[in-house]
This record gives structure tokens, sequence and C-alpha cells, in this order.
């Protein structure tokens, strides 16, 4: 079984989190970028294989969302952390 460490509530069962986007998309301000910038920001996925960031949330926990370091060919999961931290393990980039 999958496990995943919340930064707030320690090792947890897969299934109790949601997957949510690529934890390196910056939502655009709509108020000084282009309606192109959020369609991207929406729809445009640039899907990898090997590790990436990714956003989750404890949707049976604590509900906080948390940034996942996982690969995608292994599922195995690298790093956790708060959505703002940098997490300290390098990336491979195979894509
Ligand atoms: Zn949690």
């Amino acid at each position: 079984m999958l496990h995943i460490a919340c930064p707030w509530c320690g090792l947890r069962a897969q299934s109790e989190f949601t997957y949510a986007n690529d934890g390196t998309l910056i939502r655009p301000d709509l108020s000084n970028d282009s309606i192109d910038d959020h369609y991207n920001y929406v729809y445009a996925r640039d899907p990898r294989r090997g590790i990436q960031d990714e956003m989750w949330r404890h949707s049976a926990g604590c509900g906080q969302f948390l940034k996942v370091r996982r690969d995608t060919l292994t599922h195995e999961i690298h790093a956790t952390g708060a959505p703002q931290d940098d997490l300290d393990v390098p990336k491979d980039d195979r894509s």
C-alpha cells in the first residue's frame, strides 16, 4: 500500500489523499495576466515520465494541501512538504 507523509498528520494511507494538480504551476493574476495565461493554467498539461512535483490534498484528514515529489513510473514518493516548501531532494529529469 502506498503511503504519503502529511507534513501535519504524519504517515497516512494514500487513499486519504486526493491529487490536485501539477506542483509547479503558479496561478496567474487575472488583473495583469492574459486570458491565455489563465487558460494554460487551467487546461494545458505537460505530463512527465519520472520524478515530478505534484499538489495533493489530505482530503480525508486535515484537509491541507501539500507538495509531493513523486516518481510517476514507480510511484515512489521522494519527499513531501507544505505547498510553499522547496523539497530538499534533487529532481530527476528523465522526461
Ligand atoms: Zn494531514
